[in-house]
């Protein structure tokens, strides 16, 4: 019988840091560092999280979101008799 050894391929598993790298998801910026040291934590600034806020906004009003306050078109017929 011939199969390959699976379920032991463990790999190396040498260097295993718990080490957290964390990205701004608007920019892309490293963050390194402990996350007490950025109060705008997921964002690098405050300047990103506005961004991210802004494309939140965005996204909830582009995407049919339906007013409330629609206008019906009122049939108000005019009075023929109107001269
Ligand atoms: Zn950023």
């Amino acid at each position: 019988m011939s199969g390959m050894p699976v379920g032991e391929n463990v790999g190396s598993v040498g260097h295993r840091r718990p080490m957290i790298k964390v990205r701004c998801p608007i920019c892309e910026r490293e963050m390194p560092g402990q996350q007490e040291a950025w109060p705008d934590y997921p964002f690098c600034s405050p300047r990103c999280r506005k961004i991210d806020l802004g494309r939140w906004l965005g996204e909830q009003y582009g995407v049919g979101t339906p007013p409330d306050e629609e206008p019906e078109p009122d049939a108000a017929e005019r009075d023929p008799s109107d001269d």
